[in-house]
């Protein structure tokens, strides 16, 4: 498939029926499979043979799903997870382990945020996170002998931060670790991190690639391109004997395909964070439409950020899509056709109180957490995700009182404007 245009793979990869078989991608809903002799299981288990035996390790329509999203992203290999928590949590837990460290963005998600700075404290790694837009020399001095993984997103949740991908890859490979890059707001058909030096990939399947609301997913992609055994001895659970699986050497035995092989054989294995079939089919519903999808998100989010630009009761928009945006560049760079996303955030000028008059008054976007769905959907950070933090530590964290985080759908975009500019009377 990988010739094809993503728009075609998209609908095509991973999935190929013969003559007579479904056209649509079949719901294999069991848990077991069969097999005629203790041997032929045996070899399983061993991993010298490959086929199904339980679906907590492998699952025919996860794994369509799981091939497609490597063939969008360009890699070699992926792995579907039940949340996009648990695909960044095994990216890279997969090659870190007690006593190791990790650098990453500072403007990450805040669950990604919390996962290092405290769950993986917890366990013994230790992370320093750094400002995205620091110098390459700034990013270099977090560094330490123990760090085995650079952690980024490609358009940062919710900061809308745009990554100099080039960058960062620079500094990793000079460190001789790989780049790890979070493109779920981007998504493949607007970015491909691995054109630009990443070398593993992560998702939040939960939003623009299922895009209906209707699964909470995750994904990891290897480009293969990192050369896990030229530095053995930092990723020596890739380059040594796995004793927990009869002393298999990943990087040996599954050559490109080494990371990934690993995390379904030892980290799947051990923590089970498996997406139901169920929720694989439905992923794949969304992904067949995803570049339409997109294209019509940021058609509409360039409207409207352009409308909220020019309004006298908004005193600042953040979107890459804007020529005066800090970010405006990267995106030109980084991004097909300099499209990022839906998502918009911006700053009313009555603050706080103006904010929650707004909020009140839309019809159309609902008001709910999710972002990046095909419905228009709305928060104010003030008073939802950020409700504990006083206004100096809004400030400190970044978000203003009067800040909304706007996730355009695609409605007709009349509809989404109309609704915004009654509100916006209100406030
Ligand atoms: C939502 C999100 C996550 C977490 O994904 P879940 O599917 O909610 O577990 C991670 N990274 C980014 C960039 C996200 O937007």
């Amino acid at each position: 498939m990988s010739d094809f245009k993503v728009e075609t793979k998209c609908l095509h990869s991973g999935y190929t029926p013969s003559k007579g078989e479904p056209c649509a991608l079949p719901i294999y809903q069991s848990t077991t499979y069969k097999y005629d002799t203790t041997d032929e299981m045996g070899q399983l288990f061993d991993l010298k043979a490959e086929g199904y035996f339980y679906t907590r390790l492998q699952n025919p329509t996860n794994d369509a799903v799981a091939a497609k999203i490597a063939d969008l992203e360009g890699g070699v290999a992926a792995i579907l997870t039940s949340s996009g928590q648990a695909a960044n949590f095994y990216a890279v837990f997969n090659i870190c382990e007690a006593g190791d460290h990790v650098v990453a963005a500072s403007t990450i998600y805040g669950g990604t945020f919390n996962l290092l700075a405290v769950t993986f404290k917890k366990l013994g790694i230790d992370c320093t996170f750094v400002d995205t837009d620091a110098s390459p020399e700034e990013i270099a001095a977090a560094f330490r002998p123990n760090t085995k993984v650079l952690f980024a997103e490609t358009i940062a949740n919710p900061a809308l931060v745009i990554l100099d991908i080039e960058k960062f890859a620079k500094v990793a490979h000079e460190h001789e670790v790989p780049l790890i890059v979070d493109n779920t707001f981007a998504t493949p058909v607007n970015c491909r991190p691995f054109e630009w030096g990443a070398d593993i990939v992560t998702h939040s399947t939960t939003k623009y690639m299922d895009g209906h609301a209707v699964q909470v997913g995750g994904a990891i992609v290897d480009s293969g391109n990192f050369d896990w055994d030229a530095y053995g001895h930092k990723y020596h659970g890739l380059t040594e004997p796995d004793e927990s699986y009869h002393g298999v050497i990943y990087t040996k035995q599954f050559g490109k395909k080494a990371y990934i092989t690993k995390a379904t054989s030892q980290l799947m294995r051990d923590l089970g964070s498996i997406p139901s079939p169920t929720n694989c089919f439905l992923l794949n519903l969304g992904l067949e439409t995803l570049p339409l999808r997109v294209e019509r998100h940021c058609y509409n989010a360039q409207k409207i950020a352009e409308f909220l630009n020019a309004h006298e009761k908004v005193s600042h928009v953040n979107y890459a899509g804007l020529p005066d945006d800090k970010y405006y560049a990267l995106a030109q760079k980084y991004m097909n056709e300099g499209r990022t996303c839906g998502v918009i955030s911006f700053e009313l000028t009555g603050g706080r109180e103006a904010a929650v008059r707004f909020m009140d008054s839309l019809k159309l976007a609902t008001i709910a957490t999710h972002v990046a769905a095909s419905k228009t959907m709305i928060l104010h950070p003030a008073s939802h995700t950020h409700r504990q933090m006083n206004d100096e530590q809004l400030a400190e964290a970044g978000v203003s009182p009067g800040m909304i985080r706007l996730s355009v759908g695609i409605e007709n975009v009349d509809d989404i404007i109309a609704d915004i500019e009654q509100a916006l009377q209100n406030a």
